[in-house]
């Protein structure tokens, strides 16, 4: 069979492989811990689910607008407005099959194929960005940041990797895998220094701005790079529903482009007419009543997971051979783990990469995490975890990571 260059030469989901592989072994009667998947555990908040339940007794099973129905447009440019200082409409807005298909989309409307033109990435950095940048033909320019620097990258290292073609930034602040957020005048420095390159198109991928835990690191809150003036003509706004409303298998995320009266907007939703066309219909009612009313349970979740923040950080770092920066937000972890490197397990098998050690962390200790290689050059030597689990799991895990750690030769 022929089968395009670039599709083969695309990297799997390194996420989406480790959470297959350890619901395989579950499903195969094994007792696997997974910290792999980043999807919240709660079941989404009944509210919502009742909300599409009534869309679907509505007979509402016919084709929805491309860019989705009217109050959902609405209530998310609202909603945007409201809590993020974001200046849009919604004919700026797109509903789109999860954020995944907005940040796709985004990046085949903006780079053109063969031009060199580079888009900047601060790393680690979630696995999707690089392939997703390469495919629409654009060059990933990654921008590394240390366990020292607290997984950030400085507004004097953004501003030295712009070069004649960037022309694009993707910020994810709070950050996938890093579990780290920006502070507000860390946002507002590299605002500044972006207002000096008019030509960058700057994609802001907000979808963990919810799960932020300043009784972890007071004062933190978030803020928007679609929120400054000099920037909002040319800011792509990305968010959705996975995880603040732990709606992560309904596919549903949104991309607000208001720059140049919605032209990029427009052209996502040519590209998204030819290609997905409008998400499930009787969702829509769903998006609205989310954002209308389920302020109280993302704050319930938010919760938990700031609990759980810190006793992930407690038992991880407790671990002699791991590194730690402490999660402020998001819902992950991502330990240096280099110094169990070069070592031999106890099921004898030598460990030399971030990939063996997760192979054998689950086969031997029945452990799912995400190996860091795709999150980055300079994350070759770390491992993911999700603590969107119960504390038990994160306790069990943990403990079994230790022991399994411990025994390494
Ligand atoms: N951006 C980031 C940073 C993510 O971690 C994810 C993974 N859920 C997504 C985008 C995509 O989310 P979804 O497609 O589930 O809305
Ligand atoms: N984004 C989540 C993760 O990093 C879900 C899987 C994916 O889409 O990558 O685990």
């Amino acid at each position: 069979m022929l089968i395009a260059e670039r599709v083969q030469k695309l990297s799997e989901s390194a996420t989406l492989a480790v959470g297959a592989k350890a619901n395989a072994l579950k499903a195969s009667g094994k007792d696997v811990i997974a910290f792999g998947m980043g999807e919240p555990d709660f079941v989404t908040p009944e509210p919502i689910r009742r909300a599409a339940m009534a869309g679907l007794e509505k007979g509402l099973t016919h084709y929805a607008p491309t860019p989705g129905d009217k109050a959902s447009r609405e209530a998310i440019a609202a909603k945007l407005r409201t809590e993020n200082g974001i200046a849009c409409k919604p004919e700026h807005i797109s509903v789109t099959a999860g954020a995944k298909h907005a940040l796709y989309m985004t990046l085949q409307c903006l780079l053109d194929d063969k031009k060199g033109q580079e888009v900047i990435l601060p790393t680690p950095a979630w696995v999707s960005y690089r392939p997703l940048i390469e495919l629409a033909g654009g060059t990933c320019i990654e921008v590394p940041s240390t366990i020292e620097s607290g997984f950030k990258i400085t507004a004097e290292q953004l501003a030295a990797a712009i070069t004649p073609r960037t022309v694009g930034v993707i910020i994810n602040s709070p950050s996938n895998p890093c579990g780290v957020a920006y502070r507000p005048a860390e946002i507002e420095a590299f605002a500044a220094v972006l207002a000096k390159h008019p030509r960058v198109t700057v994609i802001a991928d907000e979808i963990y701005e919810k799960l932020l835990y300043p009784e972890v690191e007071p004062g933190l809150a978030h803020r928007s790079l679609g929120s400054f003036a000099e920037l909002a003509e040319r800011t792509i706004t990305i968010n959705g529903m996975s995880k603040a409303f732990a709606m992560t298998g309904w596919r549903v995320g949104y991309v607000c482009a208001p720059g140049d009266n919605g032209r990029f907007a427009k052209e996502l939703i040519k590209l998204q007419g030819q290609m997905t066309n409008g998400i499930a219909t009787f969702i829509m009612p769903a998006i609205v009543e989310a954002l209308t009313n389920g302020a109280s349970d993302v704050e319930r979740m938010r919760k938990v997971f700031a609990s759980r923040a810190v006793l992930m950080h407690q038992r991880l770092s407790a671990i002699p051979r791991f590194r730690c920066v402490k999660p402020n937000s998001a819902f992950y972890s991502f330990p240096d783990v280099g110094q169990c490197l070069g070592l031999t397990t106890p099921g004898g098998r030598k460990i030399d990469t971030a990939q063996h050690f997760s192979e054998a962390l689950l086969d031997e200790a029945l452990v799912a995490v995400v190996p860091g290689e795709d999150f980055g050059a300079c994350a070759r030597t770390n491992v993911r975890l999700s603590f969107a689990c119960s504390d038990e799991n994160i306790v069990r895990g943990i403990d079994r990571i230790a022991d399994w750690v411990a025994r390494l030769r």
